[in-house]
């Protein structure tokens, strides 16, 4: 993936205006990421946050400030989902950027933009893009490797498993923006002394922590992506939450994978940490370990194994019912690495196009569920729970294996690198609600 120029909109002595802008954990103005929202009283349009406050796109564009690919990028970016502004690709995206940056950190501009403004609080977020197509990846590799041994114990990993960024393809239409009720899905599940299987609410809710990654200019039908242009084809990032009905999930899957497990919902975070946001924290990609195959020559760019993965911590919290009842603050369940991926966002864009299938702006890929190596750092409960077989212990007492109604489950992620100004994605949360 092509390493977006770190310019003056990532220097860190640039402070806004807006004063909660600083030292935000998640939108100092060296972040400026993209998303929808409707303001009191009004409908659903693109909006930058800063600190506290969300830039409105429309006002934006309709004003003087702007003139060129930013204004036109403004204008695309001004409606109830930014689709339009994601197929312009990079140029006018980073022009936007920019220009926007500089409203913000000149105070010469502040009378003119603060009308813009409203107060993130007092709006309701939506979805940033109309989602055609959702496919969910699997690149976690000690995810993977973990999941693969509560089945597979002296084989955990299948053998295409470092030959093929592994996915299928999910639902788009249950793709729905952090803070929507999680409703406990009911399905087939079959317990392992039955032969006959149960219908009935899920026993088994979990959560996966996922990155989403969101097609900026995609390709057309028959013209696979390069791994060279890859980049270009990512307009950005956000959190992922990939709820899943293991017991219906052990009892479908097999022969074509997942499927009610997976499609009841997928929780994302409102806002798009862009190509450009990201630029300062891209890092190596892990080398490989000593006897794992290279990736074929369609995978594998120098410029993308350079620079190719992400500087970012993810985590995920609990807080359940009687823990809100009883004052207590969220619980920390994990803490991870994006550097657990053992496929880059450019390889699995390339390998989702190579066949020719082609990805349209607003296209949502999942990473699969990211977990490090060690007890800390696993992105699902049936991990940390041992399939079922070792309850993590709450504060407060409540054990837990699997979400239970009243759970609420918060993903949240930074960015950080040396010399620069750290970045957030926002919150990615959902209550569960009885069925
Ligand atoms: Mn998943």
């Amino acid at each position: 993936m092509a390493r977006p120029v770190i310019d003056e909109t990532h220097d860190p002595a640039r402070q806004s205006w807006v004063e909660s802008a600083a030292g935000h954990p998640d939108f100092p103005v060296q972040n400026l990421p993209l998303g929808v929202v409707a303001p009191p009283g009004g409908g659903a349009r693109g909006a930058i946050a800063i600190g506290d406050l969300v830039l409105d796109l429309g006002e934006l564009a309709a004003s003087e400030l702007l003139e060129g690919a930013a204004k036109a990028a403004a204008l695309a970016g001004s409606g109830a989902s930014l689709n339009a502004l994601l197929a312009l690709g990079a140029a006018p995206r980073t022009a936007l950027r920019r220009a926007v940056s500089a409203l913000l950190s000149d105070e010469a501009y502040r009378t003119r933009v603060e009308p813009m403004l409203h107060r993130a609080e007092d709006c309701t977020p939506h979805l940033p893009a109309n989602i055609g197509d959702y496919s969910d990846f699997y690149v976690g590799i000690h995810h993977a490797t973990n999941v693969g041994k509560l089945f597979r114990p002296d084989n955990p990993l299948l053998p295409n498993y470092k030959h093929v960024p592994i996915g299928y393809h999910g639902r788009a239409s249950s793709v729905a923006v952090s803070g929507t009720p999680v409703r406990r899905p009911a399905g087939q599940r079959r317990a392992p002394d039955r032969d006959a299987p149960l219908f009935g609410p899920t026993a088994r809710l979990d959560y996966e922590l996922e990155l989403g990654v969101w097609i900026a200019s995609g390709n057309a039908l028959g013209e696979p992506i390069p791994i060279g242009s890859a980049g270009d084809a990512i307009a950005g990032i956000s959190l992922l939450n990939d709820w899943s009905a293991r017991d219906l999930q052990a009892w479908e899957y097999q022969p074509l994978g997942p499927f009610l497990a997976k499609n009841f919902l997928t929780t994302v975070s409102p806002w798009i940490i862009t190509a450009e946001a990201l630029a300062p924290f891209r890092t190596a990609q892990p080398a490989r370990p000593a006897g794992d195959p290279q990736p074929l020559p369609y995978l594998l760019d120098e410029e993308d194994q350079s620079s190719g993965a992400l500087s970012a911590t993810l985590e995920v919290l609990i807080s359940t019912a009687r823990m809100r009842a009883e004052g207590h603050p969220p619980f920390r369940l994990s803490r991870t690495a994006a550097s657990h991926m053992y496929w880059t966002m450019a390889q699995m864009v390339v390998h989702h196009s190579v066949n020719g299938c082609n990805l349209r702006p607003g296209d949502l890929l999942g990473t699969g569920t990211i977990s490090g190596a060690d007890s800390e750092s696993l992105g699902s409960l049936l991990e940390l729970g041992e399939g079922g077989r070792r309850p993590v212990v709450l504060p407060g007492g409540e054990e837990r294996c699997f979400v239970e109604d009243g759970d609420e489950i918060l993903l949240a992620g930074r960015l950080g690198a040396p010399g620069f100004v750290p970045i957030g994605f926002g919150p990615c949360r959902g209550v569960v609600h009885p069925r």
